[in-house]
């Protein structure tokens, strides 16, 4: 089975296809710049392979609509293609971030499906935009291919009233559905059983809390393979301190800044957002440029790790507290797989709490599932590779064999 992920942001397009079968990826690429005046193609064929062959172009891409176009156009490529014509693609999976409170699982796209996540706009302006301009663009290009979506949201509708609800006014979340929904939840969804793969255990017996630590970051308390709180909220905002989010700050903060310093919401927004998190701490938001700064001496990049990874730990602190017995903490997406530091530093202080990592094991590189607890630790630690878009693949395939 052949099966075609897709991601589409406000001005890009994240693909790749894939067996979800024999986990094998015919190619991936990303179009960048989407209605820039230079937009930006790069398709590897056969990644990671000894077969791979990597085309890049440069032409304007006005266009979601073009920048599938040339996706299409380069996979069913006589020379540099990876299949001979579109109708070999049998599905096509489609990563939405919100699905609103409707959506607790994939569902097959039809106009209702398209219409619901339009609605979700005002929940996710930055991402859901991208996504209904991908999925008319698929529908029409790949007419006879069913087209699923996949939320990253319908992961955290277990989520229960008291860890979902802000203490608002109640008709806020009447009206306008304000309440805290969680994203990331494919990752979560996937890294949990995979945990449990690993610990050849059934997932609904298992209390784990998964840490997705990338350039956004979550984390999230599974029980019994049931999403019961996860860190961020109405929006990708909430939580964590990330690449360049802030994570939690007093909401007084927002009132405060306008009448002191004459911010707009516009000008907010984009604060917390985009300026701030490690970047607005030490200029820097790759976590490889602020241990490289740290090894120079550099105090503000010292700050904001000690920041980032100090949030880390309350928040899996918390999730103890919130599930009450922990069998497994997984690490998992750019920083949680890569860097030992952050890992040992986000655990630091929770040994009386059962959590004992092995040194020598933490600083083990792996491209597979590690365990990096030492064997007396009464909760496993475990370092596990995200892979978002096989996990959609999958729950394309299983949802249309259903
Ligand atoms: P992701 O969003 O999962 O792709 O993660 C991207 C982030 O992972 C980057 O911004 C880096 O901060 C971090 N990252 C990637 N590789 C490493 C590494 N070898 N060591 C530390 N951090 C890394």
């Amino acid at each position: 089975m052949k099966v075609l992920v897709i991601n589409c942001g406000s001005s890009s397009i994240k693909y790749q296809l894939l067996d979800p079968d024999t986990e094998s990826v015919l190619v991936s690429g990303l179009v960048e710049r989407i209605g820039e005046p230079r937009g930006e193609l790069i398709n590897k064929a056969y990644p990671g392979t000894d077969r791979e062959a990597v085309t890049t172009l440069e032409q304007p891409i006005p266009d979601h609509d073009a920048g599938m176009r040339l996706v299409v156009d380069l996979i069913t490529d006589p020379e540099k293609g990876v299949i001979s014509h579109k109708g070999e693609i049998d599905a096509i999976g489609h990563r939405v971030v919100h699905g609103g409170e409707r959506f607790s699982a994939p569902v097959v796209v039809d106009e209702d499906v398209v219409e619901y996540i339009e609605s979700c706009i005002p929940l996710a302006p930055l991402h859901n935009p991208g996504h209904v301009a991908g999925i008319r663009v698929a529908m029409e290009l790949f007419p006879d291919a069913p087209q699923v979506t996949v939320f990253d949201t319908a992961f955290h509708q277990t989520i229960p009233p008291h860890a979902y609800m802000y203490a608002l006014p109640y008709e806020l979340y009447e009206e306008l559905r304000i309440r805290r929904y969680g994203f990331h939840g494919t990752s979560h969804k996937y890294v949990a059983g995979k945990l449990a793969e690993c610990l050849d255990r059934p997932l609904s017996e298992l209390n784990l809390i998964t840490v997705h630590l990338g350039n956004g970051g979550s984390i999230t308390a599974v029980e019994k393979g049931r999403s019961v709180d996860t860190t961020m909220g109405l929006t990708p905002l909430e939580g964590l301190v990330m690449g360049t989010r802030s994570g939690d700050v007093d909401p007084a903060i927002c009132a405060f800044l306008a009448r002191n310093k004459g911010m707009s919401i516009e000008e907010i927004d984009t604060m917390l957002n985009k300026e701030s998190g490690l970047k607005g701490l030490c200029g820097m938001n790759d976590m490889r440029d602020i241990h490289a700064a740290i090894a120079e001496g550099d105090e503000r990049a010292e700050i904001a790790l000690g920041v980032q990874t100090y949030r880390n730990r309350k928040y899996i602190g918390a999730f103890m507290a919130v599930l009450g017995c922990v069998d497994a903490i997984v690490f998992t997406a750019g920083i949680g797989e890569n860097d030992d530091v952050v890992r040992r530093e986000s655990l630091k202080g929770l040994e009386c709490l059962g959590v004992n990592i092995d040194e020598k094991a933490n600083a083990h590189r792996a491209k597979e599932p590690m365990r990096i607890s030492a064997v007396d630790s009464r909760v496993a630690v475990w370092v596990i590779p995200t892979n978002e878009e096989l996990a959609i693949a999958r729950e394309t395939r299983d949802i249309l064999n259903k």
